[in-house]
C-alpha cells in the first residue's frame, strides 16, 4: 500500500473520557471513529486489524471442524419468547418494531436462531455432532459502553454453537474448542490464560474464560507459578492452611480500643499483626443476621458468602440501625466472642486455624485479646469464604497463586439441554427414538481482541503490534525522496521486492519530514521499519530498525530481506 493512496488520519489530541491506552490509540491512530456512544466507524486502518484477527479466528475454526453460516441480526421476538429470555435479557436486549408492529430485536448473542435452524435441519443422530458458527455483528445495550471498542454496544463476535447426542460428545466438543482457542490467542501472539469462570450445575469445567491479560482489565483473575490453573478470583478455591491449630497460650482478656476500629487501627494500637486479628462481618442471612469471620488480612468474597446454605443467595451487609438493635455493640467492635446464640458464627478456613487472637469485643470501644475458637468463640461452620490473596498455595497443589487482570475476549460453555429443551429441538437417536440435543456455545469477542492487544502491547510512542494482527509488516520509509530520484527509485525498488515475497509493505511516499513520518509509523505500530536514504546508499546499505527498539542497523539488502524472511 502506497501511504498516500490511504487514509492514514493520525490525530495529536483524544477526548478527555478516553481513559485507557488502547482507546486513546485507536483513537489517535485514527483505526476507530465514533458515532454514536458504543458505537463506531472501523476506519481502513483499524479494519485492516479486525480482518486480520478474524482471518485467524476463522482458519481455526475451519480446522477445528466447525462450519460457517451467517445469521441474521434482526430476531423475531417470538423467539425469544420461547425461551424466555424476550423479558429475563433485560435492558441489554435492543427491541424494535417493524412498520407492522411485529416486534424483533437486535442479537445480542443467536442462541435462539441457532436452536430454531437446528430443530429445523437436523432430524437424526446421524448429522450429528455438528458445529457452527459465524463471525457477525452484535448489539447489546451496555449500561456503560466505555474504553471505546473495549465494551461498545455494536461490536464484532465470532459465535459459534455446538449440537450433540450426548453429554460425552458435548464434553469431547468442549474440549476440542477449548484447545481451539488456546491456538487462536497464541497465533495471535498474546498473553492469555483460560480461567475457570463457573463450576455451575453442570459441573466443574462447564465454563472457561479466555483472559488476555492486562492491568486495565475488568475481571481479577488468580493463576498458578507451576501449573495452568486459572480461576476467576470469585471463583479462585483457598485452601485451608497445612498443619493443625495451635492450642490455647494465652487467657482471653478485654482490652479498650476506644477509638480503634479497623483492623489496621487495632493491630497498631494492640501491637499484633493483621494476621492474628480476626475480622468480623455480619449480613443478612436467611433467617436474622450471620457472622462471617476471616483473618485482619484477608477480605470475604462476597460470591463464595453468597454461596453459603445460611445466607439466602447473595451477601448483603447488615445497616447498622439492625447490628446494633441485635447485638448492642457498633460495627467496628463486633466479634465472635459472646455473640447472640441466634447468630449463625461462619468461619473461614485460614481465620480457623488461628489461636489466641484478637476479635472485636462486643462492646463499644473494646477489643478481645487470646481469643481462641471453641474455648471463647462458637463455631458453627468453616468454610471458604474469603478473595484469594498472592501467595496462597494453588488450589491443585502446584505452585501458588498469583493475581491479574485480565479482559475476556473469549468464553466457552457447555449449555446442555437448556435451549433444545425450551424451543423442542430434538433428533431421532439411532433406536428410533426422539431426544433433546446437547448444546455448547463458544463466543469470542473479535473486536474487543484489537483493543486488548494494544492494551498489551503498547509503549509511549504508540502501538506494537504482535506480527500476525499488524496492518503491515514493514513500513518503508524514504528520505528526501522528492529531491533524490534514487533515493525514490530504491524506495520503490524495495516496496515492489517486498510484495512480490507475500511481505505486505507500506510505502510512506507522503514526502513528509523524518520526524513526523517517523511518528506516524512508531504509532501505527508497524513491526518492521526500512528508511532508504542517499547517505544509506552511499554505503550500499538500508537503515532497519524493530519496533519497541532504540538502534538501528544499516543492512545491505540480502541481510535485510533475510531478517524480514
Ligand atoms: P462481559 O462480561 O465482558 O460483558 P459477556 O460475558 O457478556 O462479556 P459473552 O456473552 O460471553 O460476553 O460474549 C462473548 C464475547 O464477546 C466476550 O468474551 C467478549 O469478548 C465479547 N463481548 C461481550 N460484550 C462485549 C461488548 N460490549 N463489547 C465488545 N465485546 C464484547
Ligand atoms: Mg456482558
Amino acid at each position: 500500500m502506497r501511504l498516500s493512496r490511504f487514509h492514514l488520519a493520525t490525530v495529536k489530541e483524544v477526548p478527555a473520557d478516553a481513559e485507557i491506552a488502547s482507546h486513546r490509540l485507536m483513537l489517535r491512530t485514527g483505526m476507530i471513529r465514533k458515532l454514536a456512544a458504543g458505537i463506531y466507524t472501523w476506519a481502513p486502518l483499524g479494519l485492516r486489524v479486525l480482518r486480520r484477527v478474524e482471518q485467524i479466528v476463522r482458519e481455526e475454526m475451519n480446522r477445528a471442524g466447525a462450519v460457517e453460516l451467517l445469521m441474521p441480526s434482526i430476531q423475531p421476538k417470538e423467539l425469544w419468547e420461547e425461551t424466555g429470555r424476550w423479558e429475563k435479557f433485560g435492558g441489554q436486549l435492543l427491541k424494535i418494531k417493524d412498520r407492522k408492529e411485529a416486534g424483533y430485536c437486535y442479537g445480542p448473542t443467536h442462541e435462539e436462531v441457532i436452536t430454531d435452524f437446528a430443530r429445523n435441519e437436523l432430524k437424526s443422530y446421524k448429522q450429528l455432532p455438528v458445529n457452527f458458527y459465524q463471525i457477525q455483528t452484535k448489539f447489546r445495550d451496555e449500561i456503560r459502553p466505555r474504553f471505546g471498542v473495549m465494551r461498545a454496544r455494536e461490536f464484532l463476535m465470532k459465535d459459534a454453537y455446538s449440537f450433540h447426542l450426548s453429554a460425552e460428545c458435548l464434553a469431547d466438543e468442549y474440549r476440542n474448542m477449548y484447545d481451539t482457542y488456546g491456538r487462536i490467542f497464541t497465533r495471535l501472539g498474546l498473553q492469555f490464560r483460560a480461567v475457570q469462570a463457573d463450576t455451575g450445575a453442570i459441573g466443574g469445567n462447564a465454563s472457561h474464560e479466555f483472559q488476555v491479560l492486562a492491568d486495565s482489565g475488568e475481571d481479577a483473575i488468580a493463576f498458578s507459578t507451576e501449573s495452568d490453573y486459572a480461576a476467576n478470583i470469585e471463583m479462585a478455591e483457598a485452601l485451608a492452611p497445612s498443619g493443625s491449630r495451635a492450642a490455647p497460650a494465652q487467657a482471653l482478656e478485654r482490652v479498650a480500643t476506644p477509638t480503634q476500629k479497623t483492623i489496621d487501627e487495632v493491630s497498631a494500637f494492640l501491637g499484633v499483626k493483621p494476621e492474628q486479628c480476626v475480622k468480623t462481618i455480619l449480613v443478612r442471612g436467611v433467617d436474622g443476621l450471620v457472622a462471617l469471620c476471616v483473618r485482619g488480612d484477608h477480605e470475604v468474597n462476597e460470591v463464595k458468602a453468597g454461596k453459603l446454605a445460611e445466607l439466602p443467595g447473595a451477601s448483603v451487609l447488615a445497616d447498622e440501625a439492625e447490628i446494633v438493635r441485635v447485638t448492642g455493640t457498633r460495627p467496628g467492635f463486633i466479634g465472635p466472642v459472646g455473640l447472640p446464640e441466634s447468630i449463625p458464627v461462619v468461619v473461614d478456613r485460614s481465620a480457623a486455624a488461628v489461636a489466641d487472637f484478637v476479635c472485636g469485643g462486643n462492646q463499644d470501644g473494646s477489643h478481645y485479646r487470646g481469643a481462641n475458637w471453641e474455648r471463647d468463640a462458637r463455631v458453627t461452620r468453616v468454610a471458604d469464604i474469603r478473595k484469594v490473596v498472592e501467595g496462597d498455595a494453588s488450589p491443585d497443589g502446584r505452585g501458588s497463586l498469583k493475581i491479574a487482570r485480565g479482559i475476556e475476549v473469549g468464553h466457552v460453555f457447555q449449555l446442555g439441554s437448556k435451549y433444545a429443551e425450551a424451543m423442542g429441538a430434538t433428533v431421532l437417536d439411532d433406536g428410533g427414538k426422539a431426544s433433546v440435543m446437547q448444546m455448547g456455545c463458544y463466543g469470542i469477542g473479535v473486536s474487543r481482541i484489537v483493543a486488548a492487544a494494544i492494551e498489551q502491547n503498547h509503549d509511549d510512542n504508540g502501538i506494537l503490534w504482535p506480527e500476525p494482527m499488524a496492518p503491515w509488516r514493514v513500513a518503508i520509509c524514504p528520505i528526501g525522496a522528492q529531491q533524490n530520484a534514487q533515493v525514490r527509485e530504491e524506495a520503490e525498488r524495495l516496496y515492489a521486492e517486498l510484495n512480490e515475497r507475500g511481505i505486505e509493505a507500506l510505502l510512506d511516499d507522503r514526502g513528509l519530514r523524518p520526524g513526523p513520518m517517523f511518528a506516524d509509523i512508531e504509532l501505527i505500530g508497524i513491526p518492521h521499519r526500512i528508511v532508504v536514504s542517499e547517505r544509506g546508499l552511499a554505503a550500499g546499505t538500508f537503515e532497519y530498525r524493530r519496533r519497541g527498539e532504540s538502534e538501528n542497523h544499516a543492512l545491505d539488502r540480502e541481510e535485510l530481506l533475510r531478517r524480514l524472511g
